[in-house]
């Protein structure tokens, strides 16, 4: 499955907020570089459409889809050149597919702040930084056998080096590979993708801010400036209070819901970050219904029908004839297939169709 790897300077909340994401238990002490293997989780998808297709199927049981959250620790400042945990971490960095990066927006003196302040801005500086100096040396390696191969003519090697003379020096401003503009050529995201860069992973932020500022964010000055970073570039960012998240984790299902409207909130404050996690991978959902189950699926935003076919199953998509289907909202209004189809709500798709977030199919196929 498609994975985020949570990644933050120590002690600003990574490991409660994996904790509450996920069912395995890692250690949440106060005191740096304590969770020191990566910890995988795979984590639900909250989405509110299963349960109104629910509603009218009553299946045996719903059954969403899932991602992957990585706690990965070890990044101080220093980290590109082997400080705290050195190197390890970066590999387990090159392994996800997107990156949510944690900065504390919470004052408490009894928590150590590794570098003895609440600065989330610069704490996200230090990170990326980080990042982008150990892309660097990835860049330069590339680029001295590109100048090597270049002698031979050989043209892929001159787009490379084409690419990366520049890229270097974004990334030496501080700036991440995914804000480089790559050179009008189709070869130029393969070049990109072999260097696998850890700064051109798609990225969002979450705030940790106390519980108080849940209620009046834009009182907790520090939340205010990570927000305008964020925004300037085009990010997106979650606020949580992730020790309240690791509360609520704890607590039955049916003793949520008060808890939550004490704290001012709808819905738990880790489901914004699961939905942000799924929106940066650009994935979509759709959905299938039947007697046996109500299911979420995921493919990649783009994906054609037999291609999600195969999500499936394999042989769905190597026997695909067509798919039928139903955008959600008119399968839960009018109730159910039969009556889609009679209102002629039901479209028949083949080979070409797009995939919508939000389709119910049922798919055709030979075996
Ligand atoms: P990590 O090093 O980034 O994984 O940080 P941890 O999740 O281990 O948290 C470090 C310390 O900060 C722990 O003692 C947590 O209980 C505490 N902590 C985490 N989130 C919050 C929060 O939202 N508010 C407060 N006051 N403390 C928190």
């Amino acid at each position: 499955g498609l994975s985020v790897g949570i990644v933050g300077l120590p002690n600003v909340g990574k490991s409660t907020l994996f904790n509450s994401l996920s069912t395995a238990k890692a250690e949440a002490k106060n005191f740096p570089f304590c969770t020191i293997e990566p910890n995988v989780g795979v984590v639900a998808v909250p989405d509110p459409r299963l349960t109104a297709l629910d509603g009218i199927v009553h299946a045996d049981r719903i059954v969403p889809t899932s991602i992957q959250f990585v706690d990965i620790a070890g990044l101080v400042r220093g980290a590109s050149k082997g400080e705290g945990l050195g190197n390890q971490f970066l590999s387990h960095i090159r392994e996800v597919d997107a990156i949510v990066q944690v900065a504390r927006c919470f004052e408490d003196s009894n928590i150590i702040h590794v570098e003895n302040r609440v600065d989330p801005v610069g704490d996200i500086a230090t990170v990326t930084t980080e990042l982008c100096l150990k892309d660097l040396d990835t860049v330069e390696r590339r680029a001295d056998r590109a100048r090597k191969a270049a002698k031979g003519n050989v043209p892929l090697e001159k787009l490379a080096l084409e690419i990366c003379e520049p890229l270097a020096k974004h990334l030496d401003s501080g700036f991440p590979a995914r804000t480089f503009k790559l050179p009008d050529n189709p070869d130029a995201a393969i070049v990109l993708r072999d260097m696998q860069l850890l700064t051109a992973k798609p990225v969002f932020y979450v705030a940790n801010v106390d519980e108080a500022s849940l209620k009046a964010l834009d009182s907790n000055p520090h939340y205010v400036a990570l927000k305008k970073h964020a925004e300037s570039e085009g990010s997106v960012i979650v606020p949580v209070c992730a020790a309240l998240e690791a509360q609520i984790a704890e607590l039955e299902p049916e003793d949520r819901p008060e808890f939550l409207a004490e704290a001012g909130l709808k819905e738990p404050g880790l489901y914004a970050v699961v939905r942000a996690g799924y929106e940066i991978l650009k994935l979509l959902t759709f959905f299938t219904a039947g007697k046996m189950e109500v299911r979420a699926w995921t493919t990649t935003i783009g994906a054609r029908a037999p291609q999600a076919a195969g999500v499936i199953h394999t042989d769905f998509e190597k026997g695909f004839i067509k798919a039928e289907v139903i955008w959600w909202e008119d399968f839960v209004n009018l109730g159910g297939e039969s009556k889609c189809r009679d209102a002629g709500k039901l479209a028949i798709e083949g080979k070409e169709y797009v995939m919508r977030d939000g389709d119910v199919v049922h798919f055709r196929f030979n075996v």
